[in-house]
């Protein structure tokens, strides 16, 4: 079972040239979820963020953006920011660089043609990238890691648990990871409006990236 997880700070220092959490003097909090968008769980998302007048960052699988893209364009028309996060989700570490940066590309171009969207936001699958493939994509892109992982995909853990730990863990400039994919929706229907809730009772409010888009 994986449990949330707050990322530890030598990490951070260890991978540079990564987003790993935004600095603010607000109390903001900085929504992201990975593996969208699929009629499944991205409405579910979308209305909760409207209910909350809250923005997010979402990071796309190419291939759901070509399958979906009314979802797609559903997302981009109520305010929020965009990232890439390969066509077919793929892992770094086990992917030969040229393909990776192929398949990187592959999802710009189904974003920009469905959305119209150009985004240089970019965040590895799994988090796994090699140093020579980060080395590759750093020029152009931002690099977009997380704080606060919290574990929702992973099924075996209680949404209970998944909600009380990511409130523990989560700051001021955090970077928040939930995801908008099937494997996640047992914990997400339930952790995602209470830890909303619980931040907002706080005085929080959510923000999207800011947008390193052109
Ligand atoms: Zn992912």
């Amino acid at each position: 079972m994986i449990f949330p997880l707050k990322t530890p700070e030598f990490l951070k220092k260890c991978v540079s040239g990564c987003v790993w959490d935004i600095v603010t003097d607000k109390k903001e909090i900085f929504l992201t979820f990975d593996d969208g968008p699929i009629p499944e769980m991205t409405p579910f998302v979308l209305d909760l963020l409207d209910r909350h007048s809250a923005k997010a960052t979402f990071f796309w699988v190419g291939e759901n953006v070509r399958r979906y893209p009314h979802i797609a364009r559903e997302v981009v028309a109520r305010g929020h920011s965009i990232g890439n996060h390969t066509y077919n989700h793929l892992k770094g570490w086990e992917t030969a660089n040229d393909r990776y940066l192929e398949n990187i590309d592959l999802c710009d171009k189904a974003i920009e043609e469905v959305t119209g969207v150009r985004t240089k936001l970019f965040r590895p699958p799994h988090g796994r990238i090699k140093p020579s493939q980060l080395k590759a994509v750093l020029p152009d892109r931002r690099v977009v890691m997380w704080d606060v992982l919290t574990a929702d995909y992973d099924a075996s853990l209680s949404s209970a648990k998944c909600l009380k730990k990511s409130c523990r863990i989560t700051d001021a400039g955090s970077l928040v990871v939930f995801h908008d994919s099937l494997k996640a929706r047992k914990n997400l229907l339930k952790v995602l409006p209470a830890y909303m809730k619980f931040f907002k009772n706080k005085g929080f409010c959510f923000s999207a990236l800011p947008c390193w888009c052109n």
